[in-house]
């Protein structure tokens, strides 16, 4: 009887030098999808080997991304490995192959000899043989004592069992090294898959630096000599390209009111995409379900997720169809599911609208569940109620206040007077008093009313409810804005 195939393993193996970044999330779901599918196991592990570079508030942001995507490793339990503590496992491997000839010293690092053909399938490009001429021999273990990436990554995927290795295109070129080491340590290759990258609409690659060159533009065409908190000499280094730092490429962007590309997990996050519509995006990114299928979620992926259906070329990361994706999906939500999800969001990242709308959250969920993209767009349609209006938006103003020899301001005005006489200012009451001033007006045109009176709290002629907006302001609040407005437009 033949020997059954060993059970799956995959795994994810970041370097924690930065951020997770969409293109390492799709590794990661990937691989985690191809476990699932096929009954086994989806492991982690943190290659610090390069250790100026590593830290552990890096290991910490990928795991609470990670997590976030609702992805999670199979051996989380009992702690992801970590390369920096197996240099014992690398310095057996590097015995054996020292031993068996492979290897030789060089200014203090050792060499493996390459010199063979090597040949391997990839799961995505094929079958490829690379010419012994063409390899050269390669590092395996630095001249500080630490082993290469390429000893440790073939070492530990061959010590954790991992029979199927998803990664990125870039990869592809170390794979001939990989196999050869294989090889040599007498130990079974994995099914290599490499999947093909993600570019922006430009066409160059999608990079963590994309931040850091949107800034440095914008900064440049602004010609911005100073940027608060950023040291001068720091700010010079970076606009002539000498570093890239997201803190200054951060900074440029408050100062201008500028939205820098998202490029990482949290930056979608902070945007206000939900995990399950970066999933569902990510995964279109590369592979198809066939049969025009987009929209799924994780479950589904568990269930239909293979190698045969990942293309070759390389796949645009389009945001406009992410935030269809998003729109959509808030779109589908029942009100109660999506003014539950919004307050989650704004409690985190604009929690002074969770305190001041208070029990009237829904209220105002409810008035943009139908113009959101995101779950950041009610910060930026309702900000009226976190801070009153500066200006007043030409054609409101004209439309509701002046036109008819100024009948909205005239209005605007005896309703002011009625709602200071206002005791009870809860959204019923106040929604009577208009409906009696309009009654009082002969009952003809709520427009006439109601509309100035939204110009004024908010600068426009767009609001929720009219009764739980006036509750929501207080009586202080939305007295000053009448004042404010009617001697802003009144003249
Ligand atoms: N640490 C490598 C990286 O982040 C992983 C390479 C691999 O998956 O083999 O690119």
């Amino acid at each position: 009887m033949p020997a059954s195939p060993p059970p799956v393993v995959t795994r994810f193996a970041p370097s924690p030098t930065g951020e997770l970044h969409v293109g390492g999330a799709r590794t990661a779901l990937f691989s985690w999808a191809y476990a699932r599918r096929h009954g086994g196991q989806f492991l982690l592990r943190f290659e610090d080997t390069d250790q100026k570079r590593s830290s552990k508030q890096a290991e910490q942001n990928i795991l609470r991304d990670l997590h976030w995507l609702g992805l999670t490793g199979d051996n989380e339990g009992e702690g992801i490995p970590r390369q920096s503590e197996r240099l014992d496992l690398y310095h057996a491997a590097l015995a054996k192959l020292k031993d068996a000839g492979h290897t030789y010293e060089d200014n203090g690092a050792v060499r493996f000899k390459m010199g063979q053909d090597v040949s391997f399938t990839d799961a995505v490009y094929g079958d490829v043989t690379v010419p012994g001429a063409d390899l050269e021999d390669f590092v395996i273990q630095k001249a500080d004592g630490f082993p290469t990436f390429h000893l440790a990554v073939v070492v530990d995927d061959a010590d954790m069992h991992v029979t199927h290795v998803i990664r990125g295109q870039e990869h592809l070129a170390n794979t001939p090294k990989h196999a050869a080491l294989y090889d040599a340590l007498g130990k079974p290759r994995p099914v290599w898959c490499h999947t093909p990258s993600i570019m922006n609409p430009d066409g160059s690659k999608m990079s963590k630096r994309d931040k850091a060159k949107a800034a440095r533009k914008a900064a440049q065409d602004a010609t911005l000599s100073q940027v608060q908190d950023v040291d001068q000499a720091d700010l010079a280094a970076f606009l002539s390209k000498d570093n890239d730092s997201n803190d200054i490429a951060a900074a440029i962007a408050t100062q201008l009111g500028l939205q820098l590309p998202e490029i990482n997990v949290a930056d979608f996050q902070h945007s206000g995409y939900t995990p399950a519509v970066l999933l569902n995006y990510l995964a279109l990114l590369g592979w198809n379900p066939g049969d025009d299928v987009e929209r799924f979620d994780l479950d589904f992926l568990a269930q239909h997720f293979d190698f045969d259906r990942i293309g070759k070329s390389n796949s645009k990361f389009d945001r406009d169809k992410l935030a269809a994706f998003s729109q959509d999906t808030i779109l589908k939500l029942s009100p109660e599911q999506w003014a539950t999800n919004l307050q989650a969001h704004f409690k985190d990242r604009f929690p002074a609208y969770v305190e001041k709308l208070g029990a009237n959250f829904p209220v105002f969920a409810a008035a943009y569940q139908e113009r959101s993209k995101t779950l950041n767009d009610p910060s930026v349609l309702g900000r009226f109620f976190v801070e009153a209006p500066t200006q007043y938006n030409a054609k409101a103003v004209k439309k509701n206040l002046n036109k008819n020899e100024g009948e909205g301001l005239k209005n605007l005005q005896s309703l002011r007077d009625l709602l200071a006489q206002q005791t009870d200012w809860t959204a019923q009451p106040l929604h009577a008093v208009i409906d009696g001033a309009w009654e009082a007006l002969g009952g003809k045109n709520m427009g006439a009313l109601a509309q100035p009176l939204r110009v004024a709290l908010t600068g426009a002629a767009v609001s929720p409810e009219i009764g739980p907006t006036l509750e929501i302001l207080g009586q202080t609040e939305t007295l000053a804005r009448i004042d404010a407005c009617l001697l802003h437009c009144g003249s």
